[in-house]
This record gives C-alpha cells, structure tokens and sequence, in this order.
C-alpha cells in the first residue's frame, strides 16, 4: 500500500438489500460510510434483524476514526446502537439523521461517548490525515439525505448513497446535475444501484400528488393511508390534500408522530397550518367520516398500527366495510408475502385495497432509475464504478448500461485498493452476519440462530439420568423427562414408555466404563435421538443431562 493509496471495502449491501456499511482506509484511519441493518427473513424467528459483525470487522482492519452517515434509512443507520458503546467514534450526519440516531440512542439508553457533528449539503470536512469529506445534497425519499464526495490530496471518491434526481421535488431543492461535473476528476464512483433495471428518468415525488388526491377526494369516507413512516414528503403531500379537500387528518403511529415532530422541529413542517390529531391507546373512537388517517405498516409488519386496527386492537378506528386503505408505498424485497397475507385480511373485512399492484401511480420510488444512474455517471466521468446497495441484478443491472467506466462487481467482503494507477481488488474476507434478537437485542451467532430454527421446526426432548461414577452403573437409568413441540402432551407418556422399552437393553449392554461424563451424555443423547425419530419422523431436538454422583 502505497502512503497516498486507499483502501475501501463494502461490508454490507452488495448482493442483498440492507446492511450498507462501506470503510475507507488511509493513512491508518478507517472512515465507516453508514451503519446499515438489514431486516429478517421468515425463516429467523424472534430477529429483529441483522447487523455486520463488527467485532470482526475493526479487529481486521482497526478501530472506526469517524462515522459518516449518508441518511437515515434503517439499511444505513439502523446497527449503529447496536455497536457504538464498543467503537465509539465522531459520528457525522445532517440534521435529520442525527435527530432519528438520538432518538435510537435514547430508546437503548446509551450515551455518546464521542462527539457528534451535524452537518449540512455543501459542508466539508478535513480530517487530520487530509482526507476530505463534502457533503452534496440528493433527493431521496427521507429529509436531508446527501452523497460524499471524499477526496485526498490525490484521489477522489463518489458515495453516491441513495439518490435520485428529482427535477421538482415538492418540498426540497432539486439537484443540480450538470453542476457536479465541478467534482470531476473522479477516481471511483459507488452507485446505487437499487433501481437499475427501471427504465428511464426516476419519477418526481410531485406525481403521486393528483393520483392520491383522485382517491382522497372518492366516496370512501374514510381512507387509512400506508407508507414508510420516515418519507416526510409523502406524509406532507398527504396531510395537505386532506386539508384542502376538508378532510380531518390523524396520525396512529409512533414512527409517523416521530417523523412530524423532527420535521417541525427543522422548520421542514408547517404543524399550526397543517393539524394532525394524534390517535393513542386512550382516544375515543374517532368520526369515520371525512378522516384520512397515517397509519405504520406498510410492509406487512405483524406488530404494526395497521395490522392491529384489522386486528380490531386500536379503540379509536376499527376497520369497517366503508373504508379504504391506501399503500402508497412499495414492497421491500422478501416483504411481499407479509403484505399480500395482510391485504387478503383487509379484504375479508370488506374493506378496499389500493397499493402499487392496482395503481402504479400512488407510489414513487426514492431510487435513481437506470436514466439517473447513467446521467450521474456521464456527469462524473468516474474512471473506475462500483454498483453498490442491491442484490446482485440490481448490482448487474449497472454493469448492463454500458458506461465508459470501468465496472468492478464487488461483494460483501472485497478489498480493493485505490490508487492513481486505477483500482485493484486485493483480497476478499467475508465478514459474519450477526442476527438481533428481537426481544433482547443480543446479537446471535449463525449456529445459535441454527438451533433456534431447529428447535422451531423439530422441538425439543430433554433426557436426565443419574449413573454411578465408578462402576458405571446405571442408578436412574436415562428417560425423557420434558417434550415440547413435538406430539400432543396426551401422546408423550406413550411415546415416552416407548422409548424406555426400545432402549432398556441398549442402555444395560453399552460399555460407559470408559467414558467421560459428556461421552456418556453424546452416547445417550444418540440413542434417544434415533429413538424419538422411529416414533415422530423428524429428528428432534435433543439434549441429555446424565450427572455422575
Ligand atoms: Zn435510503
Ligand atoms: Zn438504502
């Protein structure tokens, strides 16, 4: 590594949507670009999600210097609680993001242990090391989102994050493009690659505006409207056609309320002008007529407002054959089926649905089309690009449109350095996932999380025993003593004496004399799992706790 080379590795987010985490080395330092989770996939029962290993990841390639967080998306923001108090570090970030991430650090009481910078578009920061950080703000689909243009005396990096060109975004500047050609030379440009394979120009967050009003405006007399909590611009859209149209606006959501309160602490909402009546546990039940109300759920979320209002578990509005319910938002990928199964039980209660699949026009995605993605590399004329954030046909859809650049598919792990001579890979060291338990957010290892999938699926057989520590003999010969999740309790004592019959000679014409106490514990543990298997078919979960005395 030459002194005035870079080092960069996606840690996160190539070839799966979620965990964007991406470290730039030099000179020593190691900057963290976001701090991504990525959400749980059905087949992880009790996950809340799961995070980058980043034990692993700072013993490999040492301690973060800063973190720089391109926006507040969970994909970008959501592990940083879940680490921070063992890799505390300066955290850099807009307005917007740094309000969500005290908010997070609030609910997990911790404290930062370092210092916090709020940033703003057109900021720049030099570290001590001469790398340069300037802050360039994008359209996307949460306030104050911005790319980094990182810079060292020699080189220049674009992270684009997420963006999208929006030529008339409704409560933003738009970006000028033709004006970031002024970064050029650029050495590497890191592109979202998410909405690749979308043809053409993204669309403006304005075009859902008429669409939503056609069906504010229609005979439902109430309408509960869906969508990411964290889109400011979409639930600002909402709120005004409502007020327009006479419509009373509520909010039931926590995450809707939260968004609301940063906007109008930012100045970003108007909340005298455009009133929003907050729904709680203890609201009394709210006028069905003329009321939109924003409601969480959008991805099918179990515990979310929406699935608890179909549920009839919210006093104030119970779902009724009248009503509409809007999703003006898109599934994220392995969502979809959570969605559907929830929509199917908004129907049964003879309420009408509306999401993307009846109306494309009710929804627009905060991800650069294949147009955008081609224009902001025309304009930066990057030498070498790295299609980032996506599975890998999101990712490959980049390579597809045929820049100049040359492309490096990179996957979660890669090494590469970067140096006037152009970009090399160097190695590639995958790094483990860690997956959050819901409930105690302790992160869980692969093969803990492989247990807890095993027990869900075969469960569980618990033999105890007592055998004499010299001669082996058996003082309370091994029997099961507990099932769960297996058969019904009334088959267990049957299963249980059939267990014993099978294995009363076995057990007496085995040789344990020498073996250790966990040998005899694996022995035992062998022959009631074979057992259990010829009676149930599967092979059960099963645990021997044979003591010596
Ligand atoms: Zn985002
Ligand atoms: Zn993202």
């Amino acid at each position: 590594m030459t002194d005035d080379s870079m080092r960069i590795t996606p840690i996160g987010g190539c070839g799966e949507f979620g965990k964007n985490l991406t470290l730039y080395m030099y000179k020593g330092s190691v900057y963290v670009v976001d701090c991504g989770v990525k959400f749980a996939e059905v087949w992880q029962p009790g996950i809340m999600g799961l995070i980058a290993n980043f034990d692993q990841v700072f013993a490999a390639y040492g301690a973060p210097t800063a973190y720089l967080l391109t926006h507040g998306h969970e994909d970008h923001i959501g592990a940083l609680p879940l680490f921070y108090e063992d890799w505390p570090a300066p955290l850099y970030t807009t307005a917007w993001t740094m309000e969500l991430i005290k908010i997070k650090f609030e609910k997990y009481r911790l404290s930062f242990k370092s210092k916090t910078h709020v940033v703003k578009g057109g900021d720049k920061i030099t570290f001590a090391d001469e790398l340069c950080v300037e802050w360039l703000t994008m359209n996307h689909s949460i306030p104050m989102t911005c790319s980094l243009l990182i810079s060292t005396p020699k080189l220049r990096i674009f992270h684009s994050g997420d963006f999208k060109f929006d030529p008339d975004p409704p409560y933003e500047q738009p970006t000028e493009v033709k004006a970031l050609q002024r970064l050029r030379p650029i050495d590497l440009l890191l592109v979202d690659s998410t909405n690749s394979a979308a043809p053409g120009d993204s669309l403006s967050e304005k075009t859902v505006r008429e669409p939503l009003r056609a069906y504010l405006r229609g005979d439902h007399p109430r309408i509960f409207l869906t969508t990411f909590a964290s889109n400011l611009w979409r639930l600002l859209q909402v709120i005004e056609i409502a007020q327009e149209l006479g419509k009373r606006v509520y909010a039931c959501s926590r995450a809707i309320e939260t968004s609301l309160e940063i906007g109008a602490r930012l100045g970003l909402y108007d909340a005298d002008r455009y009133r929003v009546t907050v729904i709680t546990k203890t609201t009394r039940r709210i006028a069905a007529d003329q009321a939109v109300v924003l409601v969480s759920g959008c991805q099918g979320e179990r515990f979310s407002t929406l699935a608890s209002i179909v549920s009839d578990r919210v006093r104030a509005c119970a779902l009724g054959a009248d009503d509409l319910v809007l999703f003006s938002s898109r599934p994220i990928p392995g969502n979809e089926l959570a969605i559907i199964k929830l929509c199917e039980r908004i129907k049964e209660r003879g309420a009408r649905v509306v999401s993307v699949r009846e109306d494309r026009g009710i929804h627009v995605s905060g991800h650069a089309h294949s147009q955008d993605i081609k224009n902001l590399i025309e304009v930066l004329a990057p030498k070498t690009l790295m299609p980032v954030h996506g599975n890998y046909s999101h990712l490959d859809g980049v390579q597809k449109l045929n820049c100049e650049a040359q492309v490096f598919m990179p996957t979660n792990g890669d090494l590469f350095e970067l140096s006037q001579a152009g970009l090399k890979p160097l190695a590639s060291e995958p790094v483990d996932d860690l997956y959050i338990d819901a409930e105690s957010l302790v992160p869980l290892s692969f093969r803990t999380m492989k247990s807890r999938v095993r027990l869900g699926e075969s469960g569980l057989c618990e033999v105890v025993g007592v055998i004499d520590k010299r001669n082996r003999n058996w003082l309370l010969p091994p029997h099961i003593s507990n099932m769960t999740g297996i058969i019904e309790d009334d088959g267990i004592a049957a299963l249980r004496q059939r267990v014993k019959d099978a294995l009363r000679e076995q057990l007496h014409s085995t040789d344990f004399a020498n073996q250790t106490i966990a040998q005899v514990n694996n022995t035992v543990r062998i022959m009631f799992r074979r057992q259990v298997n010829l009676y149930v078919g599967k092979k059960t979960f099963v645990t021997s706790n044979v003591v010596e005395v």
